[in-house]
């Protein structure tokens, strides 16, 4: 994998570029330092790059040479005139060097490296810059902490795990483009200075100078832009855009992010998914050499919940979940024909084969973990030689072996049971348990396992705010067998709507879209936005509709989220070169920060 990376890194000296720089002598680079093989010994060189280690052996010192593509050996000895060698005496870590000389095969080699065979005798040496002392040794192992090391994000870019992390980012960005352009898309580029667009955060906000007391929004998406743009005629619109949510920040979200973000004209739902299909594996085998095998599998969103308790299950391993409530309804336990009673349910998650693994213990965490989702409490069997359990006296021999039929509970199986009054709030616990028994048992999860989510639902209710919020944006199409619903069960209407999921991370979302002004007009007033509201803030999209708006639907892919995955990177900040840490401030350049007075009162602004 690596290589294939590094090889299409290095390509870009040309052979016209080296010849070019051989001939104008030792003031030119000619290779990068991580390219430089056997086959190269006997050849004049010259290198640029930073000073990893120096090692001043008195008669003989090395200097490992780092750039982007890896490292260099140079080697200087008595033989070495007396000043290069003086000035390699001099040199600390991280200085910037130009070094010529020719490169010759090593008696002491290194088999760690690629360039481990050979070293450079370096017969002209330059310190291009020098360096202070850095904070922490620029190495992949550095143990400083990571405020640190952002703090000084320069220099933990030279890490070679982040810089192989980002140049692998921008090879997807380019094998995206690559399999865009290729299917006949235009790149085109919406305004960041925009009104709000809708996808479920709030709006960063920037002050108007020539408008005071007016305000542009940062896009949330270019959602309404690549809309007119079909309206507009293009057809099929790309952009590797930038998104910016001011959200509370929970685990390892970034205020501003990049999505792929797509739409098509004259498309349904399939033909969508089939771009989007086609466009991870093209990136998947193009960068990764990865081929994602057969056709991504689609799951309902309701099948998704009812099998895995989560919209964005990880399906790299089974547990699924399975409703026994037929299989204990009447069986004296309360706590069962309580949840059964109150119009819900009673789902378990069989963990085969897992009884001796499992400790008792351990599934009394997984039973404080499930209170900790809200579950009034865990219900559970191990199935040995005697069974035990925590229902046990409460149930007789007949249910249990009911129970037992009902999860195919055997020998050396644990079964995990919830019940709830509430079926959706049961299966979005018994997904987080299903998620956390996996971890705890550290059950195997390799390769990469998408999913596509469909037919989502339209609306979700707000408990916060009270009140019926569209789960994707307002501007989403309902399945044509649930407009009739609109009026009379929200709650069931589903819409042409879909998530691509890849081993548990929502990778990406979008919807065919609405273009018939009336439904968008009622859509607006279900979601208790008025005419006017809507006139004011939408009045634009639908003036555009009513001027020949042809069918369309998109999607938008998270580039971070994306390249994180493929590289099993354990955070966004591994992936993103200037990230943001979890309070949305940038420890590099300290900000947000104040401004002058002056700016303030330019933009009629008052700090309360
Ligand atoms: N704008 C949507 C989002 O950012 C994607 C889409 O509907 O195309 O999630």
């Amino acid at each position: 994998m690596n290589r294939r990376r590094n090889e299409k890194v290095n390509k870009s000296f040309t052979e016209s570029e080296n010849i070019m720089a051989e001939f104008l002598g030792s003031e030119r680079r000619t290779h990068y330092c991580g390219e430089l093989r056997v086959s190269d010994a006997g050849r004049q060189v010259c290198v640029m790059g930073w000073v990893k280690k120096q090692r001043d052996l008195g008669g003989l010192v090395f200097i490992d040479l780092r750039d982007r593509t890896g490292i260099i050996q140079l080697a200087f000895d008595e033989n070495s005139e007396r000043a290069v060698f003086e000035k390699a005496q001099s040199v600390g870590s991280e200085f910037v060097l130009s070094a010529a000389g020719v490169v010759r095969e090593r008696s002491n080699k290194n088999p760690e490296i690629p360039t481990g065979d050979v070293e450079i005798f370096v017969s002209s040496l330059r310190v291009l810059g020098e360096s202070a002392v850095p904070p922490f040794d620029i190495t992949d192992d550095c143990k400083t902490a990571e405020e640190i090391r952002l703090k000084y994000r320069y220099l933990d870019l030279r890490r070679p795990k982040l810089q192989s992390n980002i140049i692998f980012r921008s090879q997807v960005a380019r094998a995206v483009r690559e399999y865009l352009y290729g299917q006949g898309f235009i790149e085109l580029e919406t305004p960041m200075l925009i009104k709000s667009t809708p996808e479920g955060a709030r709006d960063y906000l920037v002050p108007s100078r020539i408008h005071k007391g007016s305000f542009y929004a940062l896009p949330q998406s270019p959602q309404l832009y690549k809309q007119l743009s079909m309206v507009a005629g293009f057809d099929k619109y790309f952009q590797l855009a930038r998104c910016f949510r001011d959200e509370d920040l929970r685990a390892d979200r970034q205020p501003e992010f990049t999505q792929i973000d797509m739409e098509m004209s004259f498309v349904d739902t399939d033909d969508v998914l089939a771009m989007g299909e086609g466009l991870v594996k093209h990136v998947f085998k193009e960068c990764l050499g990865v081929e994602i095998e057969g056709a991504i599998p689609r799951y309902t969103y309701r099948e998704c919940m009812e099998r895995f308790g989560s919209d964005k299950p990880d399906m790299r391993f089974g547990m699924e979940i399975t409703d026994v409530s037929d299989a204990v309804k009447g069986c004296g336990f309360p706590v069962f024909d309580g949840a059964i009673e109150a119009g819900g349910s009673v789902r378990c998650i069989n963990l085969k084969g897992m009884a001796e693994k499992l400790s008792r213990k351990d599934i009394d965490r997984l039973g404080d973990y499930a209170k900790g989702c809200g579950a009034a409490g865990l219900a559970w069997v191990k199935r040995g030689e005697t069974d035990s359990g925590s229902f046990l006296k409460h149930i007789s021999e007949e249910y249990l072996q009911k129970l037992f039929a009902a999860s195919n509970c055997e020998k050396g199986d644990v079964i995990l049971i919830l019940a709830d009054a509430d079926p959706s709030r049961l299966l979005l616990q018994l997904g987080q348990l299903r998620t956390e028994a996996a971890n705890r048992l550290n059950v195997p999860r390799e390769g990469y396992k998408f999913l596509w989510v469909v037919e989502m639902p339209f609306f979700e209710y707000d408990r916060e705010a009270g009140e019926w919020v569209a789960m994707h944006h307002p501007f989403t199409s309902p399945l044509d067998e649930c407009v009739d619903m609109l009026d009379t069960d929200k709650g069931s209407v589903r819409a042409k709507a879909y998530d691509l999921v890849l081993n548990g991370i929502e990778l990406s979302s979008g919807s065919i879209r609405i273009t018939d002004p009336g439904l968008q007009a009622k859509i607006f007033e279900l979601l208790g936005l008025s005419d006017e509201e809507a006139r004011i803030k939408f009045g634009y999209l639908l003036e555009a509709f009513k001027y020949g708006a042809p069918p369309h639907g998109g999607m938008a892919i998270g580039l971070d989220r994306l390249v994180m995955q493929m590289l099993g990177a354990g955070s966004l900040r591994d992936v993103v070169a200037f990230p943001k840490v979890q309070n949305a401030k940038e420890l590099m350049t300290d900000c947000p920060a104040e401004v002058p007075e002056k700016a303030l009162e330019e933009l009629g602004i008052k700090i309360k």
